[in-house]
């Protein structure tokens, strides 16, 4: 006799449902549903049976392992559907949770019979949920990054949704020095208020992240939101240029059909003088993982306040030793209480002299992604070398500084 037979024969010795005998050969041939291999073989035993003068096994009742449970799959079916009905989505899994009483059936049922073609009850619950909830509805079933897992815990018929967030790509510019790119907490309350933030909770009225978040946020009816940005400049400097990539990330969506243009328009009016997008499209978390990990070149200008008089021949000649150079930074101190203190190269890629304005000259610089530049022009005590101050032999102070290009594009 056919040993497959043989082996489903055992397993027989306790009542099992289709699906739970048919589960235990799955691996044997994949062209069948558990059920419909479980049929099939229940009737082969049966036929041996016969052959060799035997009683025929007694009538199915009532499953051993999963006490009927998959005559409940349309019930979980219309109980995600339902649950479904509350978002907006286009692709869904569904996951269960399983009674622990009956996987620790089904592995005492392995003990005994041989279980290296058997599949667990569990993936077969995640997968004829998942069918029958898929010829419900039109969105389709996507396993690795669906927009929405739909859990269903068996015991009590309840769903629960685990929402993807959703993610927006964008260009961001920001014509305030006094904007920080993130929300920025209160540090003394965390957040609650208190008498340092005026009852606030944060240092900073608003940030680029809240004016472009807070609308987004809004529109796809999410519960919080985070900001991926392609680096960041100081509060005190602008971004001006071609802007500076991000990725706003919303969790849990409720809906993720936003109108990025009308959402675009909102932001730009709103932030009018202070902070505009361009570009907004929906975005991923893999290119959340690109933006940060990035590097481009940065275009800067600055101003600079010498301390004292120097002529323009002279300046221009420290200033064109710049280019091409590679220049030593240790971590500035006005970051060392949050960045371990370590020496960095950076490459100067170009140093321009735009203007001479009596003591204040205009410089346009373009550097290496995470180069210092206020210590640059400064710098810093000796700690960045060689420095505009240090080659001028005169104190050099910063009197703005913007971002005039991000070069991730070239
Ligand atoms: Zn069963
Ligand atoms: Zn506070």
């Amino acid at each position: 006799m056919n040993e497959l037979v043989v082996r489903a024969e055992k397993a027989l010795d306790q009542d099992l449902c289709d699906h739970c005998l048919g589960r235990l050969f799955a691996l044997v041939d994949t062209g069948l549903s558990n059920d419909e291999r479980g049929r099939s073989l229940r009737m082969a035993v049966n036929l041996s049976r016969s052959l060799e003068n035997q009683e025929p096994l007694l009538p199915h009742v009532r499953c051993s392992v999963c006490d009927e449970m998959f005559d409940m799959l349309p019930r979980f079916a219309a109980a995600v559907v339902e649950k479904l009905g509350t978002i907006e989505f286009e692709t869904f899994l569904v996951g269960t949770r399983v009674d622990p009483i009956i996987m620790e059936r089904e592995e005492r049922l392995w003990g005994m019979v041989s279980q290296d073609k058997a599949e667990t009850i569990k993936a077969e619950f995640n997968r004829e949920i998942g069918k029958a909830v898929q010829a419900l509805i039109p969105q389709e079933v996507e396993f690795a990054t669906p927009d929405v897992v739909a859990l269903v815990d068996t015991r009590f018929c309840h769903v629960e949704l685990d929402i993807s967030p959703l993610f927006v790509y964008g260009r961001y510019r920001k014509f305030s020095r006094e904007i920080p790119q993130t929300r920025w907490p209160c540090n003394r309350c965390r957040g609650k208020g208190c008498s340092k933030c005026g009852g606030k909770g944060k240092m900073y009225q608003t940030s680029v992240q809240e004016f472009i978040g807070d609308p987004l946020q809004r529109e796809a009816v999410g519960v919080d939101h985070f900001f991926h940005g392609m680096g960041r400049e100081d509060i005190d400097a602008r971004m001006l240029g071609n802007g500076r990539p991000f990725v706003l990330e919303v969790r849990e969506p409720r809906k993720r059909r936003v109108d990025l243009l009308a959402l675009q328009a909102e932001i730009n009016e709103v932030g009018r003088e202070r902070v505009e997008v361009e570009g907004l499209r929906f975005s991923s978390r893999e290119e959340v993982r690109q933006i940060k990990n990035a590097s481009p070149d940065k275009e800067y200008r600055v101003w600079v306040r010498l301390e004292s008089k120097v002529n323009k021949e002279q300046l221009n000649e420290v200033v064109q030793s710049f280019k091409r150079i590679r220049i030593t930074q240790q971590t500035p101190t006005r970051v060392s209480h949050r960045r371990a203190d370590l020496a960095r190269e950076r490459e100067i890629k170009d140093l321009v002299l735009e203007e001479l304005d009596g003591q204040v000259a205009t410089l346009r610089v373009r550097t290496e992604a995470g180069t210092y530049v206020k210590e640059l022009v400064h710098g810093d005590s000796g700690r960045t070398v060689p420095s505009l101050a240090g080659k001028l032999g005169i104190a050099c102070v910063v009197e703005a500084l913007d971002v005039i290009e991000i070069a991730d594009q070239t």
